[in-house]
């Protein structure tokens, strides 16, 4: 397994009391679950070959993980770690930020989350981001799906408007995040239309029926090829993500409904994030 979606942060030190607030009460988090060090990201890790490690730079919602510290964990295991680096792209710097996390950092990814750091996708800043990473090849993790810190606006979450960025940037790779979660439907259409949009399946199959319905719209609608497998760890393992997916016929026993088939499983979790998005040959 490649898990393409990984978090590594420390609660205090870089996730802060806002947003532990806003998911203490949405959905009962502790700092303990939420709390990722290197240490406990690698233990996590042990049944992949590899895994995508996020950066996330939204002091909008209370969470910066610098790219630095971020870059200081990836050099030690190259091989196994692919850092993306977050930037805002509104914000005067962003451009040289992400080139200093590209080129001096070697931080290979990009990772964005509109409804976090407080911009429409299409803000007219954010273009020489995009572009910057259309023509370095740099692929993006986008959380372009809901979420719940308070200060979020859902306005900037919605799936489709990737739609236009991938219109003005068609070679930039981009993955929507969790099938763009509830807005699935939004998602497929979307990564359905343009080559380099991809998405991933992370911390979905805790909703079983919600889960059932965005697998089955990606075989209805011929994107599975395009789904990533990743876990959104510390939300889920990569080890419950998998028996999860596998597990996603079972809410359909004694009915007549559409099987999501075992061929399109096996393959989403074959298939290498890292080769997709061009990060290794
Ligand atoms: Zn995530």
């Amino acid at each position: 397994m490649i898990d393409c979606h990984t978090h590594l942060w420390r609660v205090g030190e870089h996730v802060g009391p806002r947003f532990m607030e806003s998911a203490r009460r949405c959905w009962g988090a502790t700092d303990a679950a939420m709390d990722v060090s290197p240490d406990r990201h690698t233990a996590a890790m042990a049944g992949t070959e590899a895994a995508i490690v996020l950066g996330f730079h939204a002091p909008h919602v209370d969470v910066v993980v610098p790219n630095d510290y971020l870059a200081a964990y990836c050099r030690q295991a190259p091989k196994r770690w692919y850092g993306f680096a977050s930037v805002n792209p509104v914000e005067a710097g962003a451009l040289d930020e992400l080139r200093r996390a590209h080129e001096e950092l070697g931080l290979p990814g990009l990772k964005l989350g509109p409804t976090y750091q407080n911009y429409h996708p299409m803000d007219r800043r954010a273009f020489p981001v995009y572009a910057y990473a259309e023509a370095q090849g740099i692929p993006i993790m986008i959380h372009q799906a809901t979420t719940f810190p308070r200060e979020s606006p859902l306005q900037f979450a919605l799936p489709l408007q990737l739609d236009e960025v991938a219109m003005r940037f068609p070679e930039l790779k981009i993955v929507l995040a969790h099938i763009g979660h509830p807005w699935e439907a939004d998602c497929v259409v979307t990564i359905r239309k343009h080559p380099n949009l991809f998405s991933d399946i992370s911390a979905l199959h805790g909703r079983p029926w919600r889960y059932y319905q965005a697998l089955i719209t990606c075989v209805e609608y011929g994107v599975t090829d395009k789904l990533l497998f990743g876990s959104d760890f510390p939300f889920y393992t990569p080890e419950q993500t998998a028996s999860g997916l596998r597990g996603v016929n079972r809410i359909l026993e004694g009915t007549a409904l559409p099987r999501v088939p075992d061929t399109v499983i096996e393959a989403i979790l074959a298939r290498d994030p890292l080769r997709v998005l061009g990060l290794r040959v």
